[in-house]
């Protein structure tokens, strides 16, 4: 591989707004803000993109602070680097600044898809290559309203575009979302997987007294259920509830957080995301951990768009079998697109696409009319 010198890197904020309102416990979006990294190493460009739910509510990260810690801090140490040595890169990206994780991962995955580019690799190749052309891909059915979501459910499974739905519960009082949560696993009974996201909404009485109640009712797995700090209660809870397969999300972002939940019999299955872990490297070994605890992975998502969606799908394609399938549906949930190419969601999967590095363009056009970055000048006649 020859040189890739690191010419310029360039963070932009956008935003996105979503086709309905997506309700959770902590948040109600209606548009998504992104950033989207772009990055020229020798003479290549690559793209990278973080996306935050609601703000600085699911984590600790902003689309401003991604911005300006990737735009200066990261951009600082990174300007002049040889892209080509990625693991040079990643340690880099890693000791240059502590903590932001969704801004690393954003850098961190322009930089691969610069490098797959420049070697006319699809990403995942670049990683070694893909274990699997297609992941099944979850929905989530979040808008607010029972009817309206086994009605967006039997539309999704009609169109063979879903059979696992997530739903958000956490912000209303435990009886009523249980109770919401059992109508619609009754609804797909025997036709699609149903999951709960609590996004750490309930204390552990709480999750004791309900979660048998969400198994009972058929739901296979829930994601988050208390405070991801409390690992000691998590532990307890998918102890008293074998049934129910607890999952960890907002508790594992570092390869130590996974060692933690394993260590301690925490939870059965492990929401990966490079924003938690901070782009590739982290992601790996994040998902080296799981694997080897027996923890079945899940290939999660911040609701990145195009880009990041797919960057995603290619590093998750490497990483072997998900039991718990995906959740990469962002693109579907926003209105419009940053990219060239919209991602493939068939027959319940979505599918690597072909191409150099993530497998899609950034539509320069689209990126001029949704950043926001840049104040529009109004003059009155
Ligand atoms: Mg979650």
């Amino acid at each position: 591989m020859p040189r890739l010198p690191i010419e310029r890197i360039e963070a932009i904020p956008a935003r996105i707004p979503t086709i309905r309102p997506h309700h959770l416990a902590f948040a109600t979006v209606a548009a998504m803000d992104v950033v989207i990294l772009r990055v020229t190493a020798g003479g290549v460009e690559g793209y990278g993109e973080a996306s935050t739910i609601g703000g600085p509510r699911w984590g600790e990260e902003s689309p401003e602070g991604i911005a300006a810690i990737a735009g200066t801090y990261l951009a600082e140490a990174m300007l002049g680097q040889d892209a080509a040595q990625l693991n040079q890169v990643e340690a880099r990206i890693a000791r240059a600044v502590r903590g932001n994780h969704f801004a690393k991962s954003a850098l961190s995955l322009a930089l691969h898809d610069a490098v797959a580019r420049a070697g006319g690799l699809r990403l995942a190749e670049l990683l070694g290559g893909p274990q699997t052309n297609h992941l099944p891909i979850a929905w989530t059915l979040a808008s607010g309203d029972t009817a309206r979501d086994i009605e967006e459910g039997e539309r999704m499974l009609s169109l063979r575009r879903h059979r696992d739905f997530k739903l958000k519960i956490g912000a209303h009082a435990p009886e009523q979302d249980v109770a919401h949560v059992a109508a619609i696993a009754r609804a797909f009974e025997g036709r699609a997987s149903v999951r709960v996201d609590v996004n750490q909404a309930w204390d552990e009485p709480t999750a004791a007294r309900f979660l048998p109640a969400l198994a009972e009712a058929g739901v296979v797995m829930a994601e988050q259920p208390v405070a991801g700090w409390n690992v000691p209660a998590m532990a307890r809870l998918q102890r008293a509830n074998p049934r129910l397969a607890l999952m960890g999300d907002e508790g594992i972002a570092t390869p130590q957080d996974a060692l933690r939940h394993a260590a301690e019999a925490a939870c059965h299955a492990v929401a990966l995301k490079p924003a938690k872990h901070g782009g590739v490297a982290g992601t790996r070994a994040v998902a080296t951990i799981a694997r080897t605890a027996g923890l079945g992975l899940y290939g999660g998502t911040m609701l990145e768009g195009t880009i990041g969606t797919l960057a995603s799908l290619h590093l998750y394609s490497t990483l072997g079998e998900h039991a718990w399938g995906t959740e990469l549906f962002g693109p579907l949930l926003l209105r419009d697109s940053l990219a060239t190419r919209e991602i493939e969601v068939r027959d319940f999967a979505i599918h690597l696409p072909d191409g150099p590095g993530i497998g899609t363009d950034l539509d320069e056009d689209k990126l001029e009319h949704f950043r926001t970055d840049r104040s529009r000048l109004l003059v009155s006649g």
